[in-house]
């Protein structure tokens, strides 16, 4: 279960580490400026990827696997390490935070979930149908999908796990921010109202897109196609590297954008958090902006920055 309570751990550093969201215990110090984070392989396979790929700048480096009292552990850049008294926010990208495998996985042998109906009806007493009221019970993929639509992540493309200012007030209660004025509120409130800050973001995002939109590790859709009409014509020749490239498309799926700055107005974004972003079967391709279906695999993750993009510069000159 997800801890939603920030977590501030002491790394005998000149500054307590933040942890804003996941959970609890997941993450060690490493060495020079580095951090341990429980393994995962899925994670270790991006890491890897991503090392070689044109998104690296944009995501903490990667230093392999060590096993500490027992527990392997991830090892990447601690990226607070170069911040002083750092304000963080987590934004979750894309309009699904669970893979498709989880939904099949719940619908596996279905039960009514009384626990999952209690949570539903403590955050909306009108959620619930009445079918399900007069069972006092849900099931799971309905919860799943329901949760969803709570937050932005449904209508949006992303929603706010946390914020941490450098005054060190904490929020991580943003699970029913939803409209865009909410949203907005909440950043404004992050950046207290520094359009500076504002402006070294959005133009972070804005190179992040253009990144994004060339990286194998995400290719898009007509870029994929290209290659994919390709295939055959070359297949003879180079079939061994088409291979390489078609299973090097990902699904990002409840990974995150970090954003991090400090007073002297050093400003940076990050991609974190590829423990659900797992490679596509082949031949299946993603835009990461047309809507998901169950079936597509779309993750929404570029419709979701495209959102975060529009909401900034709207900000910046509304
Ligand atoms: P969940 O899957 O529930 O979102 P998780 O256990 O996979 O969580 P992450 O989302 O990777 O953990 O990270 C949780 C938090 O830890 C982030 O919100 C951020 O505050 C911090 N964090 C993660 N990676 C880094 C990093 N490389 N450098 C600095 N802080 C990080
Ligand atoms: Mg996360
Ligand atoms: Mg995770």
């Amino acid at each position: 279960m997800v801890h939603w309570s920030p977590f501030v751990v002491s790394f005998k550093k000149r500054y307590p580490w933040v942890q804003l969201a996941g959970h609890a215990g997941n993450f060690q110090a490493g060495e020079y400026g580095r951090l341990l984070k429980r393994y995962c392989e899925c994670e270790q396979q991006c890491l890897e990827k991503l090392r070689e790929d044109v998104l690296q700048p944009y995501v903490p480096g990667y230093y392999g696997v060590v096993k500490k009292d027992e527990q392997e552990y991830n090892v990447m850049d601690d990226l607070l390490a170069d911040f002083e008294s750092p304000s963080i926010m987590d934004c979750k990208m894309g309009s699904r935070t669970y893979l498709e495998e989880e939904l099949s996985k719940a619908r596996e042998r279905p039960r009514l979930r009384k626990d999952m109906f209690e949570k539903m009806v403590a955050v909306d007493p009108e959620a619930p149908t009445e079918q399900e009221r007069a069972q006092q019970g849900v099931l799971k993929p309905r919860y799943m999908q329901w949760r969803e639509t709570l937050s932005s992540t449904a209508t949006l493309g992303f929603r706010i796990e946390g914020i941490k200012k450098a005054d060190g007030t904490c929020n991580t209660n943003f699970k029913k921010t939803k409209q865009k004025e909410q949203v907005m509120k909440a950043f404004e409130d992050f950046v207290k109202g520094n359009t500076h800050i504002l402006k070294v973001y959005l133009n972070q995002l804005k190179e992040l897109r253009l990144v994004l939109e060339k990286s194998p590790f995400f290719r898009t859709h007509e870029v994929f196609d290209l290659f994919f009409g390709t295939k055959f014509l070359l297949k003879e020749i180079i079939d061994n590297r088409l291979t390489v490239l078609l299973v090097s498309l990902f699904q990002v799926v409840g990974s995150s954008l970090l954003f991090v700055h400090d007073a002297s107005v050093k400003a940076r974004v990050w991609m974190i958090d590829f423990g659900k972003t797992v490679p596509l079967p082949e031949h299946q391709t993603l835009d990461h902006r047309t809507p998901w279906v169950e079936g597509n695999r779309e993750d929404g993750y570029l419709w979701g920055l495209d959102n975060l993009i529009d909401i900034f510069s709207t900000m910046l000159s509304p």
